[in-house]
Parts: C-alpha cells; sequence; structure tokens
C-alpha cells in the first residue's frame, strides 16, 4: 500500500497581481475535483484535476487561453502512467474541447505518442472525443491579446497502489508562431512519470525544458536518490542557470511528500496527501 498523494499547479506565468487570489482558487476547485477520483486511480485523479482547469478561463488551458500570432487558440496537452511509461501527447488543436481527453486517448490508443493539428482532430473525431467550435475558447479577447509570456496547468498524482500519473495541458506562449508546440505535449520535456521513481511535470519556457529534456533529467535524479523537494529546487536554479528560463516544476516521488517550485513572482498550486 502507498499513500496517496496529489499536487495540482495553475501555472507559473507573469499574470496581474489582481488574478493571483482567483487562479489559487481555480487551482483549488481543481485538487478538489481531482481527490475524490483518487479511489479510481492517479490516472483518473490528475486528469479530472487537469480536466477541471481547462474550464477555468483564468488559467491558460482550453477556456480562456492566450492566443497565437494570428489570434487563434492553439492548445496542446499530455499525459503518462509511470506504470509501464505509457504516454499521449496532442498539440497545436483547435477544435477538440478538452485537450487532455484527447491526450488520454491517444496514449490508449497507443500506436503513436504524440499527434498534432488537423491529424489529430481527426483521430479525435474517430475515438468519440468531444469537438467544438475554436470560438469557445474566448471568453474575453481583449484579455487573452494582453496575457503576457506563457503559463500551463499541470497534476501530478500518486494512488494506494503506488502508481503514478501525469497531466498537462497549456495554450502555450501568447503570440506564438502558429504552429509552434512547446513542451507540454512532449513526454521528457514538459512531463515524465516513471512508478519506479517519480513523476513531474513543469511550467515555462517550453523551448527551455524541450532543450533540457528537464522532465526526464527531473526523474533520473530521484533514480538517483534525490528527494522531491531537492529536485524541485535543483529543476527551476538549472532552468535559469542554463537557458536564463523562467518556469516552475511540481515534482512527486514513488514515496514521500509531493514539492513545488517555481522562479517567477508566482504560481498557484495546491496539494492533498
Ligand atoms: N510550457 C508551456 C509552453 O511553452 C507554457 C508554460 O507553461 O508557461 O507551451
Amino acid at each position: 500500500m502507498a499513500r496517496p498523494a496529489l499536487i495540482v499547479h495553475g501555472g507559473a506565468g507573469p499574470v496581474p497581481e489582481t488574478e493571483r487570489a482567483e487562479r489559487q482558487a481555480a487551482v483549488e476547485r481543481a485538487i478538489d475535483i481531482g481527490w475524490t477520483n483518487i479511489a479510481d486511480g492517479a490516472l483518473a485523479a490528475a486528469v479530472a484535476a487537469v480536466r477541471h482547469m481547462e474550464d477555468e478561463p483564468l488559467l491558460n488551458a482550453g477556456i480562456g487561453a492566450c492566443l497565437n500570432g494570428d489570434g487563434v487558440v492553439e492548445l496542446d496537452a499530455g499525459v503518462m502512467l509511470g506504470a509501464e511509461r505509457r504516454a499521449g501527447g496532442a498539440a497545436c488543436l483547435r477544435d477538440v474541447r478538452h485537450p487532455i481527453d484527447l491526450a488520454v486517448a491517444i496514449m490508449r490508443d497507443g500506436r503513436h505518442v504524440l499527434l498534432a493539428a488537423d491529424g489529430a482532430s481527426r483521430f479525435a473525431r474517430e475515438h468519440g472525443v468531444e469537438m467544438c467550435d475554436p470560438a469557445i475558447f474566448i471568453t474575453d479577447r481583449k484579455r487573452q491579446e494582453l496575457m503576457r509570456g506563457a503559463d500551463t496547468v499541470g497534476a501530478v498524482a500518486r494512488d494506494a497502489d503506488g502508481r503514478l500519473a501525469v497531466a498537462v495541458s497549456t495554450g502555450g506562449i501568447n503570440g506564438k508562431l502558429p504552429g509552434r508546440i512547446g513542451d507540454s505535449p512532449i513526454p521528457g520535456a514538459g512531463f515524465y512519470a516513471d512508478d519506479r521513481h517519480g513523476a513531474v511535470c513543469g511550467t515555462g519556457l517550453g523551448e527551455a525544458f524541450i532543450r533540457l529534456g528537464l522532465a526526464r533529467v527531473m526523474v533520473v535524479e530521484m533514480e538517483h536518490g534525490m528527494d522531491a523537494r531537492a529536485v524541485a529546487d535543483g529543476a527551476v536554479a538549472y532552468l535559469d542557470r542554463a537557458m536564463r528560463a523562467s518556469g516552475g516544476v511540481i515534482v512527486l516521488g514513488r514515496e514521500g511528500s509531493p514539492a513545488a517550485a517555481f522562479n517567477t513572482a508566482a504560481m498557484p498550486f495546491a496539494v492533498r496527501e
């Protein structure tokens, strides 16, 4: 028997101070929903939390996400199960209602790890994933245009059987080039899970996470005996030192408490164990 735990974050992006309390409240709602699913397993808990955050307009995922350079919302999501290191990523989505659902469907299908753009939408339709009018992602065009930098939502869970899972979803970086894909749908970059060692996910400049392979590095550090706290602190220090990049991470080992760290002004997060 393992001790269940869940950690959820709402992004380390630069947001106005006036929104901080509301964003924290959105993350608290998400962890409540995730935690009520923990008896169904780590994957159910992590996905439920992220799926909820895709509907929180103040968080940069799903509804209310930032806009690309053409003024369009393009979404990325990823999921990973630590048991067999199965993973699914979905990128550059314009018409998938819940990107995290598509990432799960890709993982379950198992033929590929990452699908993008039109092919990803076709796969979603063929597998019964809910589609939508791209217009529904835009709730307040002015605010979404003015969002600065980047942001992401994510959750990492451990269930009573010691299984680990991670789920991530994002609108990416405001004003990004159309077609740009960040770290959030890429295992080893924006997220990683391995039941033998731990599970992690990140938020921040995706290009830096990809170039460093940061999520995989973090899990290797746990394999070598570092605990979640040391790995989280080390990752944000490394992000800054190696890439001059800002961001945050959440980390959960195969045992022990979850940890969060960020080198930005704020990152709303919540923990249950
Ligand atoms: N990592 C995300 C991306 O680059 C954005 C973020 O988390 O801030 O797409």
